[in-house]
Formats: C-alpha cells, sequence, structure tokens
C-alpha cells in the first residue's frame, strides 16, 4: 500500500535555491512538518493543533518569514499556494508533487528576474557615470574638431607654396635654384647686350678703321 504523501515548496532565502520535500499525511497528522533547505540557512514548519495547520514560511523573495494558518483540507487535498505579504507573489506551495515542482519552477524564474533588477547602481554612482558620459561626449567633440584641424593643415600644407617645417628644404633648394637660373639668363643678357655693345664698338671701330 502506497502512503499519500503531499509535497511542501518554497525558495530558500539564505541560498535562493528552491527547496521541495514531500511529507506522508500520516506524519503530519501526527507531529507536523519540518522542511530544511539542504544549506541549512532556512526551514518551513507546518505545526497540527488537531484542527489546523499552523505554518512559517521563509520567503526567497522579501528574505523575510511569513506566517499562516490553513485549514486541515487545504494542506492534506487539493493545492495551496502561500502569498508573500511583501511582494503579493506565492512564495509557497503545498500539494501534489507535480504541481509544486511546476510553481517552484516559475517561482525561481521571477525571483531571478527581481533580483535582476535590483542590480542597479546606486544613485551617487548614477550620477558620477553620468558625469562621465557627459565629459566623454565633450571630449568625443573636441577630439574630432582637432582631427579635422590637423586634417585641414595637412592639405593647406600639401597645396601652398609657403615653406614650412615639413618640406623648407626643397622649397629652399628649388628657391636656390630659381634664383641661380635668374642669374644665369641675367648674365646672358648682359653678355648679349655687352656682345651687341662689342659688336657696336666694333662697328664703330670698323668705319674708323675704314676712315684709316
Ligand atoms: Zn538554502
Ligand atoms: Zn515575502
Amino acid at each position: 500500500m502506497r502512503e499519500e504523501m503531499r509535497t511542501f515548496g518554497y525558495l530558500c532565502p539564505k541560498c535562493g535555491k528552491t527547496v521541495m520535500k514531500a511529507r506522508s499525511v500520516f506524519a503530519l497528522e501526527a507531529s507536523g512538518a519540518e522542511v530544511e533547505c539542504d544549506c541549512g540557512g532556512s526551514a518551513l514548519t507546518a505545526v497540527f493543533d488537531g484542527e489546523r495547520y499552523q505554518l512559517t514560511v521563509p520567503c526567497g523573495l522579501c528574505g523575510g518569514t511569513h506566517t499562516a494558518v490553513c485549514s486541515r483540507e487545504q494542506v492534506l487535498e487539493g493545492a495551496v499556494a502561500l502569498a508573500c505579504a511583501e511582494t503579493k507573489q506565492f512564495c509557497c506551495f503545498i500539494g501534489p508533487e507535480g504541481i509544486v515542482e511546476k510553481n517552484l519552477r516559475e517561482l525561481e524564474i521571477l525571483a531571478e528576474k527581481e533580483k535582476r533588477q535590483e542590480i542597479n547602481l546606486p544613485a551617487k554612482y548614477m550620477a558620477r557615470l553620468n558625469a562621465y558620459r557627459k565629459r566623454y561626449r565633450a571630449a568625443l567633440v573636441v577630439c574630432a574638431f582637432l582631427i579635422v584641424c590637423v586634417a585641414a593643415m595637412f592639405v593647406i600644407t600639401a597645396t601652398s607654396d609657403n615653406a614650412t617645417i615639413l618640406n623648407y628644404e626643397s622649397k629652399l633648394i628649388d628657391r636656390y635654384e630659381h634664383w641661380e637660373e635668374e642669374l644665369k639668363e641675367r648674365e646672358a643678357k648682359v653678355r648679349e647686350r655687352e656682345e651687341a655693345a662689342g659688336i657696336s664698338v666694333q662697328n664703330s671701330h670698323g668705319p674708323e678703321s675704314t676712315q684709316e
């Protein structure tokens, strides 16, 4: 003969794990039940006074402990869910194993979600983070402006004729070469004129010489 069992399930506020254990109806009627988490940090108790069950439930949602009074029928027949007074969510389930297991899994997911939402940085860190964000944005604008300036300088350097620190040597050589060419040209012109003058002198001498 198979003994009739009731399953108790709750979320341990100490370790965050689900606790699920079965107790026989016989044992419950005789001495109630204590369902302890494997971590030893929490325990659910059900005390039977002959008429009703006095339940003490560690709450994995708010971290506190809740008490409830349930009728004998509620605990021994069907399924019952106890709500957390703080979060208004179910934090404890008593009933057939399948139903308790399913609800516990949902409770675990809910608790995970709430924990994730709680991981918000304190306000003063958020304020500092926002200040850094603003400074970062301002620095980004300044950097972009400076990059444009540098690019513009390169363009000016590449296109202008003025000597700069980057091209002064070739510019100077170019300039001296240019001067040298100019000098040579002038020299050539002067020579031309001298020769022309010489020729004219010779020409003027010519007639003189012919006059002689
Ligand atoms: Zn635990
Ligand atoms: Zn609670």
